[in-house]
């Protein structure tokens, strides 16, 4: 993939998440069949209307492949005791397989508190210490659902990471930090970029594989991609005139790419999916 003069295809995150939710979804009745049905409860405290559309889509997610799922919404003035003993108590209820509490929470609330109490053999969103450490140390746990499915994309392409080099400009706990652990994993020699890099560009242009989570419109450009790179764009944007967007300038981005995410229809169906196959495997494991 170093010679390159089309433009990039697409890597279909729409298309590729369907394939993948009619696996989930018979593997749902599978386990149905011996009378357990996957539950996945979302907690979405305030009223953040991005967070309420995601909390929508994760609970449609759920119906559409027969999970049971549950939607508890709290005012933003809830106290964090009070959610903490709603965790605890879904901790122990039989019927939830997956916990997830939609970030951000109100500031009054400790997020790490939060995300601690939630039991780690439910923690299908990957954040907790033990779900981070396990990937570190390369033990099984729940793997961050968004980083999850970028490596679930390259997967599709039958992209070979060993060997290559893969930067990821970003280095949140929820995307960028296990993305580099995951492109590790995959033998792959990474570079994490974050906002005191030097010359994002210099680094970018080595790179075989770019990751973009960073939140920043047109963070990566054209003349930063070398030909034939692939590029994944995890960001979540609104241009000028309101329309969703990545950290990707796609259009000059795709005539140098190999292959390329789009945003919307590509990273963002996908965190969905793979947030449905933990929450599945959370219910395989505990059948
Ligand atoms: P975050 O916690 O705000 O992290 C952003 C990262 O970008 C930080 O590490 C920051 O560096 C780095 N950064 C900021 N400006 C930079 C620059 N000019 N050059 C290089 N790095 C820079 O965000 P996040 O939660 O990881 O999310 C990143 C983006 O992905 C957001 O747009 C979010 O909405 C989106 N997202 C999408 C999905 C999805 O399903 N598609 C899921 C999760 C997140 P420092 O650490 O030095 O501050």
């Amino acid at each position: 993939m170093t010679s390159h003069t089309s433009p990039a295809q697409i890597i279909d995150g729409l298309a590729l998440s369907k394939q993948l939710r009619a696996d989930v979804t018979q593997r749902v009745q599978a386990l149905k069949a011996r009378g357990i049905t996957p539950g996945l409860a979302v907690i979405l405290v305030g009223e953040n209307p991005a967070s309420q559309v995601y909390v929508r889509n994760k609970v449609k997610g759920c119906e559409d492949c027969g999970f049971h799922s549950v939607l508890e919404k709290y005012d933003a003035d809830l106290t964090e005791a009070a959610l903490l003993a709603r965790i605890d108590a879904l901790n122990r209820d039989p019927a939830i397989h997956g916990i997830l509490v939609q970030l951000p929470v109100p500031k009054h609330i400790d997020a790490n508190k939060v995300i601690e109490a939630i039991s780690p053999a439910k923690d299908v969103d990957g954040f907790h210490i033990a779900s981070a450490g396990a990937l570190m140390t390369g033990m099984s746990g729940f793997v961050p659902c968004t980083p999850y499915g970028c490596m679930k994309m390259l997967e599709s392409i039958g992209y070979d990471l060993r060997g290559k080099h893969a930067v990821v400009i970003g280095r949140s706990n929820i995307v960028g930090k296990p993305m580099a652990l995951l492109l590790l994993q995959k033998n792959a020699t990474v570079t994490i970029c974050h906002s005191a890099t030097r010359d994002l560009k210099a680094l970018t242009l080595q790179a075989d594989v770019i990751v973009a989570a960073v939140g920043k419109r047109n963070v990566l450009t054209a003349d930063m991609v070398k030909p034939g790179a692939v590029v994944l764009d995890v960001g979540m944007n609104r241009n000028p005139e309101g329309k969703l967007c990545g950290d990707v300038d796609f259009e000059g981005v795709r005539q140098v790419a190999s292959y390329i995410t789009p945003v919307p229809g590509g990273v963002g169906p996908m965190t969905i999916t793979m947030l449905l196959v933990n929450t599945l495997e959370s219910a395989e494991r505990s059948a």
